[in-house]
């Protein structure tokens, strides 16, 4: 056995008498996920997907009458919306301002994805372009600009990764929870799970109305033929779960609560820390004692009666001694 595996073989072994000798369990049970088929690469729609435009035609939109050659389609003539309405959601879509630069500032390849048909994510030729911040490509318009300029340029294909959270609304139509979008650009995170201040206006603030808990998506006609390919979209559904007990461990074949099972970790911790601290004072004072009875001088002896005096000479005997050593013989 070579030393690497001697090493793992003993660190298995010491996990499994401490941190593995008990598990955690939340108590919460889970549905098994569904098995998605992901595409051949990554910007091709999973198994899962709805496909809202793969080069032939616009039947899943609505609105205008955008116009599909060699397998892009160009904005032209009012806004398109999706005929089917969507909540939260995961959308690829890949658009390119025109090759020929025409205009600055917001009249330069201007569209825009809308998500719920209210807010809007910017698509911008944002290369070399100058205008606000939170107006250019990959801003949520008028509410955040993107974290970075990832654009490419005029005429080249970008990406958008979108991932949108609906807004929820209370009974008295307040924003209960506000809708979030993240957003990825030619493989670069922009929008951080921005969440959005309401529809995006061009004049006022932002401000949330209640409104359906699905809505379509719809392409902004701004006026210059941006053009649009592989669009598809997924609807998100959170993993399914049931809380089924107080989180729990596993210990030697019994389910502890976990409150319980931590209760008895600490007190075991502090058992040993006492018991430490035991041991060391009691092996302190028995090491003290014995340097002590080292320093002490030699015991002296008493002498017993009748022994030789030490230096050798004979104690003479009593007179009472004389007879009594004849009664002996
Ligand atoms: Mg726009």
């Amino acid at each position: 056995m070579n030393v690497r595996k001697f090493c793992t073989l003993v660190f298995s072994v010491f996990l499994s008498g401490t941190a593995f000798a008990q598990e955690f369990k939340s108590g919460m049970e889970w549905s098994e996920p569904p098995i998605v088929t992901p595409g051949a690469t990554d910007d091709q729609p999973p198994s899962d997907a709805i496909v809202l435009f793969d080069g032939q035609d616009m039947s899943a939109w609505e609105g205008s009458d955008w116009q599909v050659a060699d397998g892009v389609v160009s904005a032209s003539k009012g806004d398109v919306t999706t005929k089917q309405a969507f909540g939260d959601i995961q959308l690829h879509i890949e658009w390119s301002a025109p090759t020929e630069v025409r205009g600055n500032g917001q009249g330069r390849g201007n569209s825009g994805v809308f998500l719920m048909n209210r807010y809007e994510v910017q698509v911008l030729d944002s290369f070399d372009n100058e205008t606000y911040f939170d107006g250019q490509a990959a801003s949520v318009y008028k509410q955040t600009p993107p974290m970075v300029n990832a654009v490419r340029k005029p005429g080249e294909w970008n990406t958008y990764d979108l991932f949108w959270t609906a807004p929820t609304f209370n009974v008295s139509g307040d924003v209960a929870t506000p809708a979030c979008v993240t957003l990825v650009h030619n493989g670069v995170l922009v929008l951080n799970h921005f969440e959005l201040y309401g529809p995006t206006n061009y004049l006022g603030p932002a401000q949330y109305a209640v409104h359906e808990a699905k809505a379509p998506i719809r392409l902004q006609d701004h006026g210059n033929p941006v053009r649009f390919r592989n669009i598809w979209v997924r609807e998100l559904q959170s993993p399914v779960g049931a809380r089924t007990s107080a989180p729990y461990v596993i210990k030697g074949g019994k389910n502890i609560p976990f409150r319980q099972a931590e209760q008895e970790q600490a007190d075991g911790q502090l058992k040993r820390a006492i018991q430490q601290a035991v041991d060391k004072a009691v092996k302190k004072a028995v090491e003290q004692a014995l340097k002590d009875n080292q320093k002490k001088p030699p015991r002296q002896e008493p002498e017993a009666p009748g022994d030789s005096k030490t230096d050798g000479s004979a104690v003479p005997l009593e007179s009472g001694d004389e007879a009594n050593t004849k009664d002996v013989k």
